[in-house]
């Protein structure tokens, strides 16, 4: 049967997945959603016998129904790789009586890689597909994973641009060194004086702008997303909680058809909605646990009914989650509302004029299934220190977010369940906040020599991500102000 998309903000909106791959952004400003999620027709006892890349088709054809056989298998293909460092892609490791799902064996060692390794494939199908001849620019702002993880997928891709926006002072500095030595002359990579949310804005508004649409399209180019707006990022995180669910069942952690509660580090809201789309799906998924650092709207918001954005941003140790509006979050509202477009969209209009909502309580009854905490800076790095202390494994922030808002839940609720926490980079990504954690001496050393200081520690191996950008030249300087964003992109494509 095919699936077709449509609009969190206009129920007349209908397309096919391939066309909301290329679009990115609905022209209403919504986002795209399939207009009813698939059930999964392999029972449980058949994925446990199939590969990532097998598993990934299975799931993945539900929803891009217009994608051929032979189209999605090639892009799966050539996206889940030898570029990830182990054959099981998404690996299990039980570290502390919770099981660890890393997502961070791809190119660039964060859990981005999951879906942006394919996105490029599928966009150039999809290009293809629909008769695309202009050339498309991915615009792109990033808290410092996406940045990395898209321009990687995209760099020197025949008939693509990739411009990445960064919050200059708000990455880690070996993110901000991934970005920066970034190679390939269709590449662009920019810092911004502000932060991630007024770099995500800066982009949005360049996507809802017609006139420059129109000066891109007269110039043979045009617009699209590789942030976690985009359904192409989120259909294939949906198939890494099938393949944990078949993999815990494969241990015999748990039985066919058990409960199993996901705990994910959460951001702009990307990857517990594909945990969510995955339990919809038929994925005996318990409790969708929802980690926030101290930007903590989300947990605030689950336990109010409001959300709101009105406060102070706050620089953390765990950056990619540095976030005041997770995106996301409105394909959830929409499904709350019932699939419908025009409340979501009054919802949507009040945060970008006040900056918060309120849900009503009918909605708030659908919330039911998640749970949300949040982790402070102290809580966090003891995490960190705990987790090494007691089992030698070391987690990065992001993930210690997750494991103790997951000791937070445990502690309330004494459910023990089987869980999962979604282990969303590697430590190597965040040296200097890891080793603190772990021993408190950090400070003198660069971030590189922290690097060595971590491989003896924990007793792994530097990832090749890292030893690659070591002694690599800074190929991308430019800085601008906020509000230069969209001179910036003309500039480079050179439509001033
Ligand atoms: C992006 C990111 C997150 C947040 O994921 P969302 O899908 O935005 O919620 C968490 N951890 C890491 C390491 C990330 O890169």
């Amino acid at each position: 049967m095919d699936l077709y998309y449509t609009s969190t903000r206009d129920r007349r909106e209908h397309v096919t997945a391939s066309a909301a791959i290329l679009q990115g952004l609905s022209k209403d400003g919504g986002l795209f959603v399939p207009e009813s999620i698939p059930r999964l027709t392999l029972p449980i006892e058949a994925w446990t016998k199939l590969s990532y890349q097998e598993l990934s088709y299975e799931v993945m054809k539900l929803f891009l129904t217009d994608f051929t056989e032979d189209e999605l298998k090639t892009c799966i293909a050539r996206a889940y790789d030898d570029k990830f460092d182990t054959a099981e892609i998404a690996p299990l490791k039980k570290a502390g009586g919770v099981s660890y799902l890393e997502l961070f064996h791809g190119a660039t060692i964060a859990f981005k890689d999951m879906a942006l390794s394919i996105l490029p494939h599928l966009m150039i199908c999809a290009a293809k597909k629909n008769r695309v001849e202009r050339e498309i620019v991915i615009l792109t702002a990033t808290s410092g994973d996406t940045g990395k993880a898209a321009l990687a997928g995209f760099a020197d891709v025949t008939g693509t641009r990739i411009i990445v926006f960064y919050p200059k002072d708000g990455v880690s500095p070996i993110q901000k060194q991934q970005m920066v030595t970034q190679r390939g002359a269709n590449t662009l990579v920019v810092g911004i004086e502000g932060n991630f949310d007024q770099a995500q804005t800066g982009v949005k508004q360049m996507f809802a702008d017609n006139s420059l649409a129109e000066a891109m399209a007269a110039n043979g180019f045009q617009f699209s997303s590789a942030n976690s707006i985009n359904i192409g990022r989120l259909v294939p995180q949906v198939v890494y909680y099938v393949y944990a669910y078949a993999g815990m069942v494969k241990a015999n952690e748990i039985k066919a058809g058990e409960p199993l509660h996901v705990v994910v580090p959460t951001g702009n809201f990307g990857n517990i909605l594909a945990a969510s789309y995955a339990k919809q799906m038929g994925v005996p998924i318990g409790k969708l646990i929802c980690a926030s650092n101290e930007n903590k709207v989300l947990f605030d918001f689950f336990r109010t009914g409001t959300y709101d954005r009105n406060r102070a941003f706050i620089l953390t140790s765990s950056p990619s989650m540095d976030i005041l509006i997770s995106s996301n979050l409105e394909r959830l509202i929409y499904q709350l509302a019932g699939q419908d477009a025009a409340a979501n969209r009054r919802l949507m209009e009040e945060l970008n004029a006040c900056g918060s909502y309120q849900i009503s309580d009918a909605m708030r009854e659908g919330l039911r299934d998640f749970y949300g905490n949040y982790a402070s800076e102290a809580e966090t790095a003891a995490t960190i220190r705990r987790v090494y202390e007691m089992d030698g494994y070391v987690i990065d922030p992001h993930t210690a977010v997750a494991a103790c808002v997951y000791e937070k839940y445990k502690k309330e609720s004494r459910d023990d369940t089987k869980t999962v926490i979604a282990s969303t980079a590697s430590p190597y990504k965040f040296t200097r906040s890891v080793m603190t954690a772990i021993d408190g001496h950090s400070d003198v050393m660069s971030d590189f020599a922290l690097v060595d200081e971590l491989a003896k520690r924990s007793q792994t191996n530097v990832p090749k991500a890292i030893e690659e950008i070591r002694e690599a030249e800074v190929l991308h300087h430019q800085v601008c102000a906020a509000s230069d964003m969209k001179k910036t992109v003309e500039a480079f494509l050179g439509i001033a």
